[in-house]
């Protein structure tokens, strides 16, 4: 016969407390990033928001560090599936790209990795960016913002296309969306990161994209820097009605 533990919130259970030692597992340092370096998975966020992790570091908080780990096992297990598929002949996971970028005024580097990067036996070479969502009903079109990221690396990688791929969390269901090279979708997204690199340089804070956006602007309530981005557009109104 068995006998079926409920576990209650009380002090029998109070010699491990397994949610805490998660968090200390997630816990990461957060340094300062250098500016010059730059990463394809931030450019297409808020201009703003990226301009703030540059020069205030602040500690991701534990409820989204527990979500990129749920993310990070749905992004293994998709290398591995790919890993071992019989179809390919090449599938490279976490390929390293850097993209050195310089003009008379500046010069920078962009890091980024390809999530999967696979070549089928009949030669078709293929990058695979991975996407985790909580709910893949809502999912009907590529992010743009991951579409951005794609693209570079389309740039910077030879490959006949791309393949945007979400991962529903719950219960694995995929989407997937096929991304071609685009040499205007590239110049945009270069563009995208001069701009951030003369803000930076020039310590000019860049509009709040995000919050002046009706489609985007429900994402403000999770940027870590709502506070200090408030204040800077409270700051500029006052500075407006006062000239
Ligand atoms: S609060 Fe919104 S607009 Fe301001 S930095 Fe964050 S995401 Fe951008």
């Amino acid at each position: 016969m068995f006998t079926i533990l409920v576990m209650q919130n009380d002090d029998s259970f109070a010699d491990v407390d397994v949610g805490s030692i998660i968090d200390e597992y997630l816990n990461e340092e957060s340094r300062p990033k250098t500016i010059g370096a730059y990463y394809p998975s931030e450019i297409g966020m808020c201009m703003r928001r990226s301009y703030y992790s540059y020069f205030i570091a602040k500690p991701t908080e534990t409820s989204a560090l527990r979500i990129f780990a749920l993310g990070n096992n749905v992004h293994e297990f998709i290398a591995k599936a790919l890993k071992e598929s019989s179809t390919l002949a090449v599938a490279e996971e976490e390929k390293p790209i850097r993209i050195n970028y310089q003009d008379e005024n500046t010069k920078f580097t962009i890091y980024g990795r390809i999530d999967d990067y696979i070549e089928t036996k009949t030669g078709k070479k293929i990058i695979i960016e991975a996407k985790s969502t909580g709910d893949i009903t809502k999912v009907n079109e590529p992010d743009p913002k991951h579409k951005m990221q794609i693209s570079l690396y389309l740039a910077a990688q030879k490959a006949d296309y791309g393949l945007l791929v979400y991962a529903d969390k719950k219960n694995l269901e995929i989407k997937q969306f096929k991304v071609e090279y685009n040499e205007e979708e590239y110049k945009k997204v270069m563009q995208r990161f001069k701009d951030l690199d003369y803000h930076l340089r020039n310590k000019i804070l860049p509009p709040a994209e995000y919050y002046f956006d009706n489609k985007k602007v429900w994402e403000c309530k999770y940027c870590p820097y709502y506070k200090e981005c408030m204040q800077a557009l409270a700051d500029s109104n006052s500075l407006e009605n006062y000239q």
